[in-house]
């Protein structure tokens, strides 16, 4: 397909608005992103969105855009809350992927002895891989519980310290959440599967801040000096979140046929958002959002045991605090100004991240004057940031920043391109000691396989939608 692409300025791209089309497209990029954006139908895809009812302002595609079903992974979507809709594909199917950091008060000496010892004992106690139950038992009332109160629940069931509730988007909780109309599949799926990682592109990496960019802002979230230890976790809804996902699309798909044959995607399948359909998938949604909280939560909860039986100290000593979690994959009611006027909308974020700026209502009290944090991470053997949220944003896409560095290459052309022995020995003369539980895993997620993070996040902060605050770089990674 022929796409109109037009430069606005440094860093934003546009596919102005065409028959079809209810608003057009904007592309946050620099030239070379954007050319890699043009080998898929990562623009294709944009431009798709742009024709969905209620969609505002511009349908959004972030520097580490890149194809997803249906959406672009990396996209934004803003929809009118009464004449709009929300799409399943538009969140994606890991409903509340995102990732969660949390500090340390250790160095790089104090861990580097002890580092395998530790990867081994988390590893044991945090289940990865595909279908993958975790440690924790519970009863179809105790997870209805649990999905239903989000990381209240952790709190009451002793998985999470109460500065945790703090410092997580949303303090871990979606209010609308219910398990009503969820099918007993999803439940089956998720409910052993609380504290577990999952497989791919999900894992726990232990890394050391490489630079901090920003004393003040880095200080208040914890983080002091280069050599710090600190811990990325990345996972979310698992199976839950999948099967609600798949069965909202085949609702959608079904019910809605007329209007999604009108549409140029099937896989935009949506639900009108004031309709009982899609009522049902927002409080289902919400439960598989906080289904993932409690996850990161758990997972955060056996890390922390881990740390205390390998160094045997109190926890406390170690650190081992939140400094935030983010969802990455997720729709949020908010207010945003559009043509001057505030709105209520549904805010699609699919592979981006929320990005307010100071000030803002919706963020945790103890962030209220910094912005929210936000967290990009980049690839098992390249740098991770944190950067907070900017005054940009709110401009210029809906308060939301990347997410990632972006695929680069398919899972396939990966497990052509490289080989596993090589890709070890790569990473472990940077210092870096990989576990997985499968070698694909490990090809498929090869640093090569991911876009240049240091570009992504230079856009971002360029635009001034997030500013950069502290570069961390990984030791140690655990990979699904
Ligand atoms: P996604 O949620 O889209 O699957 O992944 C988010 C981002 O995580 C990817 O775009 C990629 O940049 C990053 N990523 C994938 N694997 C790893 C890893 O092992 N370590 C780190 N730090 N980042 C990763
Ligand atoms: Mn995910
Ligand atoms: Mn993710």
């Amino acid at each position: 397909m022929d796409i109109k692409l037009r430069k606005v300025s440094e860093n934003i791209y546009e596919i102005p608005q065409e028959k079809g089309m209810n608003v057009p497209v904007r592309v946050y990029a620099n030239d070379k992103l954007i050319e890699k954006m043009k080998e898929d139908k990562t623009l294709i895809q944009g431009k798709n969105v742009a024709s969905l009812p209620g969609i505002q302002k511009y349908s959004i595609v972030m520097p580490d855009g890149h194809e997803g079903y249906g959406f672009p992974v990396g996209g934004v979507a803003a929809f009118d809350i009464n004449e709009g809709i929300i799409s399943p594909g538009g969140i994606g199917y890991d409903i509340n992927c995102g990732v969660r950091l949390l500090r340390t008060n250790l160095k790089y000496e104090e861990i580097k002895p002890k580092l395998r010892e530790i990867v081994n004992e988390i590893f044991r106690n945090v289940p990865a891989g595909v279908g993958e139950t975790g440690k924790i038992v519970l009863s179809p009332g105790q997870f209805k519980d649990a999905v239903e109160e989000g990381l209240e629940w952790s709190y009451r069931e002793g998985y999470a310290w109460k500065e945790d509730l703090e410092h997580v988007e949303s303090y871990g909780r979606l209010k609308d959440a219910s398990i009503e109309h969820v099918s007993d599949l999803a439940i089956r799926r998720g409910i052993d599967q609380l504290g577990t990682i999952g497989s791919g592109n999900h894992f726990i990496e232990i890394q050391i801040v490489d630079k901090i960019f920003d004393k003040d802002i880095a200080n208040k979230l914890g983080i002091y000096e280069e050599g710090q230890v600190t811990i990325l976790i990345h996972t979310g809804s698992r199976g839950f979140g999948h099967q609600i996902a798949s069965d909202y699309i085949d609702l959608g798909l079904k019910k809605y046929r007329e209007e999604i044959n009108k549409l140029p995607d099937k896989e935009l399948v949506y639900l009108p958002f004031q309709s009982e359909d899609g009522n049902n998938y927002w409080k289902s949604m919400s439960a598989a959002a906080n289904f993932a909280w409690n996850n990161r939560q758990i997972i955060t909860y056996f890390i922390r045991k881990s740390f205390q039986k390998v160094y045997n100290h109190p926890v406390e000593d170690i650190g081992l605090n939140v400094i935030y979690d983010v969802a990455h994959n997720i729709a949020k009611i908010e207010e945003h100004k559009v043509d001057g006027k505030k709105k209520k909308l549904v805010v699609h974020r699919k592979g981006a991240t929320r990005a307010f700026p100071p000030g803002s209502e919706e963020l945790v009290e103890d962030y209220k004057n910094i912005g929210q944090p936000v967290l990009i991470p980049g690839s098992m053997g390249t740098a991770s940031y944190v950067l907070i949220g900017s005054e940009k944003s709110m401009e210029l896409s809906f308060g939301s920043s990347a997410h990632g560095a972006g695929r680069n290459m398919s899972r396939a052309a990966a497990r052509r391109s490289f080989n596993y022995n090589e890709i070890i020995k790569n990473l472990e003369e940077k210092g870096i000691y990989v576990k997985s539980t499968t070698k694909e895993g490990v090809v498929e997620e090869v640093p090569e396989a991911y876009k240049n993070v240091d570009e992504v996040v230079k856009v971002t902060d360029e635009l001034g939608i997030s500013k950069m605050i502290v570069r961390l770089r990984p030791i140690a990674v655990i990979k699904g």
